[in-house]
């Protein structure tokens, strides 16, 4: 069986997976991303600023994100995101509109932390046409039925299953498309990759949950 986690941090690379995505979450994590996928193959980082941590950003920080993902087409952009019960949302708003701006201007894809701000982040979808945004990624996904079908209207949107599918919080998993689900363990080494296929697969009464996921992940992180 192949595991492709969809969204960890650099703090922990689960061991039996065949990819991992690596999401900075604030800009001194850059470099070091950048250092484990040049000694590890199976890394796939993504750039950016989390909105738990936008008061560290350090003036400039826009124009070195955009210099770095313009020399590497490979590079895409995560974690960011809005959360509602974090401080300071006029300030996340401004960090994260100008993040996913960039994401799209330069086609990458972008892993997205939304808390209770669904309202601002379909707020944010609908200022661009639908042809031109790039693959979205909304890691942890958790929301309301209505939420999601609104979301499911653009086709370049997938959903990360994690500790939400584990603990058996409404993440929507029967409702989901088999072919726009990932796992993830956001860098907690207590969630099992496979306990979370094995959830999904049962709920959907699936039995080739983890193959049909793996391809997911491979479509996601090789365009295919
Ligand atoms: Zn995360």
């Amino acid at each position: 069986m192949k595991i492709i986690d969809a969204h960890t941090h650099i703090d922990y690379i689960a061991p039996d997976v065949d990819g991992v995505v690596c999401c900075a979450t604030k800009e001194s994590e850059w470099q070091k991303i950048i250092d484990l996928m040049k000694i590890d193959a199976r890394v796939y980082g993504a750039f950016g600023i989390h909105p738990w941590f936008i008061n560290d950003i350090i003036f400039g920080w826009d124009g070195r994100l955009i210099q770095l993902l313009q020399t590497n087409p490979n590079y895409m952009v995560g974690e960011i995101g809005l959360d509602k019960y974090k401080p300071n949302m006029e300030k996340q708003l401004e960090v994260f509109v100008k993040q996913f701006d960039i994401a799209v201007q330069l086609k990458r894809i972008v892993f997205i932390h939304c808390v209770g701000a669904w309202d601002k982040i379909l707020h944010i979808l609908k200022q661009y046409k639908k042809s031109e945004l790039p693959i979205i990624v909304f890691h942890d996904f958790n929301a309301n039925e209505n939420i999601l079908l609104k979301l499911l209207q653009y086709k370049n949107i997938f959903f990360s299953l994690g500790k939400n599918a584990v603990y058996g919080k409404n993440c929507r998993i029967e409702q989901i498309p088999s072919d726009k689900i990932l796992i993830e363990t956001d860098a907690m080494a207590d969630i099992v990759l496979i306990d979370i296929v094995n959830e999904i697969s049962k709920t959907k009464n699936e039995s080739n949950m983890a193959d049909i996921i793996y391809d997911n992940a491979q479509r996601v992180l090789k365009h295919e």
